[in-house]
């Protein structure tokens, strides 16, 4: 593919993440904070999150892991901003994923603040959060795998394979949901909702019209592209929805984009291109190893792909992602008439 780099917003920022350093906690605007919260175990690293400045404390868009090192990080970036925890008075959250909200209940136990999330979301956090409730979730993401092909010995371990990280988040409900196009009502903000399914179904992004900026959280990045993948939880064709919410962000004016990862960038329009020609790309790949075989399954596409690594050497819970985002890619080769799929166990693609 064709190289695009986006313009970062802040070089030093931009540094600190290929460097492999913290970025500082940083004053983006009058009124808004950067603050970079630790991830610990993932290669991404940290979370931004951002404070923004109300006329009775601050407003955040995400939260970080639950982790003692990850609140001590948002604890001291607030200070830094001349904010104590108290002050949080609202947390937007642009998604349930728990390196967004896992922190969340934490701050609202801190400082009455009020948690936000897109009601797509906040109606899947039970299952994923609650005891009891993941094994019916594990058992029909374990009958998914079945039909990927997914060899047996390696099934229970990939079927069970976020159970690891659920410890990262506290369960604790959102006290306002929020719809496609609301106005937040912060006070100084013209902030609103841009409701865009496809990393997870109820992620948010959030924008400033006055002062064109977009919260972007993990819709669109920088230099990664966010996993998007089927899952029991997503509707039938999460990549349909990824790119569709991709087209409704790519019409926005603003100046600059503000994602929960890696650095600020600007032009938004040249990155979300660059993004769905990458998709493009992605696909002509799965549908040229379809067009190879007379029926062959999603786990076996999975591993005749180029990824950013040997297949041999990817770990059991990224084996899994990369075999659910193919399985993305040829659900929506076949909502478009360009591969059929026999129903089985495993089901078999073919070209059409
Ligand atoms: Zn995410
Ligand atoms: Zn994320």
């Amino acid at each position: 593919m064709a190289k695009f780099a986006v313009t970062p917003a802040n070089e030093a920022q931009r540094d600190a993440w290929t460097g492999g350093a913290f970025p500082d906690v940083e004053r983006v605007r009058p009124g808004l904070w950067s603050i970079p919260v630790p991830i610990p175990i993932n290669p991404l690293r940290y979370v931004l999150v951002y404070a923004l400045e109300l006329p009775d404390g601050v407003a955040i868009i995400d939260a970080g892991w639950n982790t003692d090192e990850a609140y001590d990080a948002l604890v001291a970036g607030l200070g830094v901003a001349g904010y104590a925890i108290t002050d949080v008075k609202g947390v937007l959250v642009t998604h349930m994923h728990p390196d967004h909200y896992g922190l969340a209940g934490r701050v609202r136990e801190a400082s009455g603040a009020w948690i936000a999330l897109h009601p797509a979301d906040a109606r899947l956090l039970r299952e994923r959060y609650d005891d009891e409730a993941v094994h019916s979730l594990v058992e029909r993401e374990r009958a998914l795998l079945l039909r990927c092909g997914v060899p047996p010995e390696t099934l229970d371990e990939l079927a069970g394979a976020s159970m690891r990280i659920r410890h990262v988040v506290s369960m604790a409900r959102p006290d306002r949901l929020v719809e496609d196009d609301e106005d937040l009502g912060l006070p100084g903000w013209d902030l609103k909702a841009v409701w865009t399914p496809g990393h997870s179904p109820g992620h948010l992004c959030f924008v400033s019209p006055a002062r064109r900026l977009l919260f972007s959280g993990d819709h669109v990045l920088a230099r990664i592209t966010p996993m998007v993948a089927v899952h029991p939880q997503l509707g039938p064709n999460p990549l349909a929805d990824y790119l569709d919410s991709l087209a409704a962000v790519r019409k926005l004016e603003v100046d600059e984009v503000l994602p929960a990862h890696e650095y600020r960038f600007l032009e938004l329009a040249e990155r979300v291109d660059h993004v769905m020609a990458h998709h493009d790309e992605r696909l002509a790949e799965i549908e040229q190893v379809v067009g190879a075989h007379d029926g062959v399954d999603c786990w076996r596409v999975a591993t005749g792909l180029t990824w950013s690594r040997p297949w041999e050497t990817i770990p059991p819970y990224m084996r899994r992602s990369a075999n659910n985002e193919t399985l993305a890619h040829l659900v929506w080769l076949e909502a478009r008439g360009r591969v059929v799929r026999e129903p089985g166990e495993p089901d078999l693609w073919r070209p059409a």
